[in-house]
């Protein structure tokens, strides 16, 4: 049977178990273009999916962060020694970067074939460049320069005032990673007397995994209404006019879902990918109803955990990481986004530019948090460090792309989780910390949603 046929039949098995979730997703996409915004504005009916969609999302919000904490110090600690940690930190950054640079050529490449940013500006009603006005100080803060985002990544003092709020230090995910990398680290290598705080976060991390089966109580209603939601606010008005870009990004994702994940697979493992595809099915479909890497986060790891039989020693390290840095979607959609952007202001793309505009995708996809429209944010940082648009010009090609940004998010964090566990896989399957009968064998797998 042909690859994409094969990974289709698995994904079915996997609606099959949790069909509920499927029809919440087709259900709220039905929905929403049944019932799209009224000139722009929400109805009643509208309000009330937000309510409903919103509750669910902050739910699970509510347990991202000790999540990821409790986990990677978990997952540090277990891995023992230093060298032990090195050695997986380096697979995985080596893993995470060989899929995002595939990615970014993708994208590329594809942009530049079929060429969507053609002759699109004229059609753009330029006004509605009022779209992007409460987005402006976002955009302000990403198009500051390369030193100043780094230095933003690294950690200071947990104790953030009003003072320091105004001037955008807020505590951000990756800042926290990397605190609790650091402390990982110290716990693992100061021997016994670890074990105290290692216990605590142990009990911790079960009861984040508990709580979040109890939210996962509501998913389907929560998923329904975040789709249909989504759905009805960026109606298929745009979508017309755009459609030739929206075409390329999704022609892009699916390579990388149906070809790219399953060759790293087969070279790099000895899994069987359709096994894999099928056993995180849950976490592909809440990934799209909520385009939030993080948020899927605790699904993700219940599935690879209880079904693809990865030893929760690498997901507790690999998957909170690639939750927030792995973002190779988002750097495929970047990539075409810009190169999009560019040809409808007949800007020309000298083959040294087109390269910049790869690394900077890199760089900006993984500074991108795992939280709905993340990366279209952190695109500014790629238009202005490489096209050198003006902060004006920014704005107004956002109002190319932020029209139904939300239904492109859902789809690219949909592969951003799933590229997430394909490395975990693949890591787990090489440091022998994967249990292969338990992946094969479908029917001893575990509830998940
Ligand atoms: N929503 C994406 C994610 O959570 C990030 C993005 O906006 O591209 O993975």
């Amino acid at each position: 049977m042909k690859l994409h046929w094969q990974i289709l039949v698995a994904i079915g098995l996997g609606i099959k178990r949790n069909w509920h979730i499927f029809l919440a997703l087709i259900g709220g996409i039905v929905v929403g273009l049944l019932f799209p915004f009224q000139h722009g504005d929400s109805t009643p009916f509208h309000d009330t999916l937000y309510f409903v969609g919103q509750a669910f999302i902050r739910l699970i919000q509510m347990i991202v962060l000790p999540l990821v904490v409790s986990a990677i110090i978990v997952g540090i600690a277990s891995l023992g020694d230093s060298r032990q940690l090195g050695k997986i930190g380096a697979k995985m950054v080596g893993y995470y970067a060989l899929i995002t640079i595939i990615a970014v050529t993708i994208g590329l490449s594809l942009a530049l074939i079929f060429a969507p940013g053609k002759g699109v500006k004229q059609k753009i009603d330029v006004q509605q460049s009022a779209i992007v006005q409460d987005k402006v100080e976002i955009i302000k803060e990403n198009t500051s320069n390369l030193p100043a985002l780094i230095l933003n990544m690294i950690p200071g003092s947990p104790l953030v005032d009003e003072d320091s709020k105004q001037k955008g230090m807020e505590t951000t995910m990756v800042q926290v990673l990397i605190a609790v990398i650091i402390f990982g680290a110290a716990f693992a290598s100061i021997g016994d007397v670890n074990r105290p705080v290692v216990s605590f976060f142990e009990s911790v991390f079960a009861a984040t995994m508990k709580v979040t089966d109890w939210i996962m109580v509501i998913a389907t209603p929560g998923i329904f209404s975040l789709t249909a939601y989504a759905v009805a606010k960026a109606g298929l008005g745009t979508i017309k006019e755009l459609w030739l870009y929206a075409s390329v990004i999704l022609l892009g994702l699916a390579i990388q879902f149906f070809v790219t994940y399953p060759l790293v697979i087969k070279l790099f493992s000895k899994i069987k990918f359709t096994s894999l595809y099928s056993a995180i099915t849950e976490a592909m479909m809440v990934a799209f109803g909520t385009a939030s890497s993080s948020a899927t986060l605790p699904v993700t790891i219940a599935c690879c955990e209880r079904r693809a039989g990865i030893s929760s020693k690498i997901c507790s390290f690999v998957l909170p990481l690639g939750a927030t840095m792995n973002m190779d979607g988002t750097a495929l959609f970047q990539s075409v986004g810009v190169i999009f952007i560019a040809q409808a202001y007949d800007i020309s793309l000298s083959p040294l530019l087109i390269v910049l505009i790869g690394l900077f995708a890199i760089i900006a996809s993984s500074t991108s948090a795992g939280i709905p429209s993340a990366g279209v944010i952190t695109m500014a940082l790629i238009l202005q460090g490489s096209l050198k648009l003006s902060f004006e010009e920014v704005a107004q090609a956002y109002v190319l792309v932020f029209a139904f940004d939300r239904i492109i998010d859902m789809f690219r964090t949909l592969v951003n989780v799933t590229s997430d566990a394909v490395v975990a896989a693949v890591i787990a399957s090489n440091e022998n910390e994967l249990d292969q009968e338990l992946l094969e064998n479908n029917e001893v797998w575990k509830e998940v949603v």
